[in-house]
């Protein structure tokens, strides 16, 4: 039990471009659909609510794409982030397998949205957008964009979700630290958010609605806002795919290779993040690394969804877009505690997951908060409920090394840390909290609602 067991790289590793995966897809990305006329978008159509800059990267066929120098100069601010190996948790499992993982909780919003958020303030304020508008839920992605719009002195308007607005008053606080305007959502500021309410005065939200939200609300700006979304799209997994770059470094001086590459998968992107340049070692290079996405059971849009159109917000303002998804309605069961509420998923993590390039696990919520417990004890941090499913999802790849006695190679994504999510381990460890299998019911109802697409 001795050795190196953190393995860092210099600021001058911070990679120098982001690797775009639509250069090496074996199968193209189906098109996005306008939700009107449901013919394939174009740039123009997207402008209102992006900058260009972004809606290039969007449909960019380019392998690699320059970090621009500003942005690289505040990511100086926390990467390279540390990849360590859990030689304590090895040990509590007694398993022979070798555990990695890449810890993105270091950077100043706790996670790793705050890769793309730079990114995407960073453009927009090269087009002359004043500020943005967004959602948050459990309030990592809001956090991040409040304070990249802080770093590039711009405004921040979030709409969140009006649950997590009242039982997280200290995310709320810190978005306001930076200078964000916090509106609860369904709010009466929005056309969207007033008809929700009409229907549920009592409404305590879900991130479709609050995107329905912050989307009208930069349409309606006349150019003053524009839009930012912390996952999903194709140039949110881009920016993200820095984590894997440098984790890619990281095992080379651990003089270790991954077997399997493990993340939670919400939108996608931290998965993607990871999972993406490994990936092109596999395409590429010959190698056979596995790659673990892990959903929570409560919220199973890869493993039970359908492969459909649909669109990514509640109301349907948004583009169509196929994906796995519970359908647009869908709103996450009130027990859940663990996060990755999001009906759909990244356009990207579906098409490999159909291509079979991909696996997927999804795995109850008291597996999760036992596994982040187990983790805590042995490395000493408390993770994010979202990361806990990364941690669930490696120790049973270590427990499957375990039963077959081989020393496998686990590496997965520590993507925030939890010290703003204590309310969801208080509810677990006050036994407030059970399992929740998302009903088959509930999930042919919202099928039934999916838009028709010719
Ligand atoms: C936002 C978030 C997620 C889910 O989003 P992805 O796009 O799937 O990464 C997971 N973990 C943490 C810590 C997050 O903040």
């Amino acid at each position: 039990m001795t050795g190196t067991i953190r393995f860092d790289l210099p600021q001058s590793a911070i990679p120098t471009h982001w690797y775009n995966i639509q250069a090496d897809l074996p199968r193209p990305l189906p098109p996005v659909l306008h939700p009107g006329t449901h013919q394939p978008v174009g740039p123009d159509d997207l402008a209102p609510l992006f900058p260009m800059g972004l809606i290039l990267q969007e449909v960019s066929q380019e392998r690699y794409i320059e970090i621009p120098e500003a942005v690289r100069e505040i990511y100086k601010l926390w990467r390279p982030t540390p990849l360590l190996r859990a030689r304590r948790l090895e040990k509590a499992l007694d398993t022979p397998a070798h555990i990695y993982y890449k810890y993105e909780g270091v950077s100043p919003s706790g996670s790793h949205k705050l890769n793309t958020a730079t990114a995407q303030a960073w453009y927009n304020k090269q087009e002359g957008i004043a500020g943005l508008t967004t959602e948050t839920g459990a309030g990592q992605w809001g956090t991040a964009l409040a304070q990249a719009c802080s770093f590039f002195d711009m405004e921040c308007v979030v709409y969140m979700v009006r649950i997590s607005y009242e039982q997280k008053p200290y995310r709320r606080a810190i978005m306001q630290s930076f200078g964000a305007s916090v509106t609860a959502s369904p709010s009466e500021a929005t056309q969207a958010g007033r008809a929700i309410l009409e229907q549920d005065a009592d409404s305590t939200g879900s991130l479709g609605i609050a995107i329905s939200e912050a989307v009208e609300a930069a349409a309606a700006s006349e150019g003053k806002y524009k839009y930012a979304l912390g996952s999903v799209l194709n140039h949110v997994l881009m920016h993200q795919t820095i984590i894997g770059q440098e984790a890619l470094q990281q095992m080379e001086l651990a003089g270790a290779y991954p077997d399997v590459v493990v993340g939670p998968t919400g939108g996608g992107s931290n998965f993607a993040g990871i999972a993406l340049p490994f990936l092109q070692q596999n395409l590429s290079a010959g190698k056979t690394t596995r790659l673990l996405g892990v959903e929570p059971a409560a919220c199973p849009s890869l493993t039970r969804g359908q492969y459909a159109y649909d669109f990514g917000d509640t109301v349907g303002m948004t583009p169509l877009v196929k994906m796995y998804t519970l359908g647009h309605s869908f709103v996450p069961p009130p027990l859940h505690a663990g996060g990755l509420r999001y009906h759909g998923m990244a356009s990207i993590i579906c098409e490999l997951w159909d291509q079979d390039l991909i696996e997927m696990r999804a795995i109850p919520q008291m597996e999760t908060f036992g596994a982040a417990i187990t983790f805590a004890k042995a490395e000493g941090i408390i993770a994010a409920p979202e990361a806990a499913h990364g941690i669930a999802g490696a120790i049973r790849e270590a427990l499957a090394a375990k039963e077959a006695g081989e020393k496998r190679v686990i590496l997965f994504n520590l993507c925030g840390h939890g010290h703003f999510d204590m309310s969801a381990y208080d509810a677990y460890l006050g036994g407030q909290l059970s399992d929740y299998e998302y009903p088959q019911a509930a999930i042919d109802r919202a099928m039934a609602e999916l838009p028709q697409v010719g």
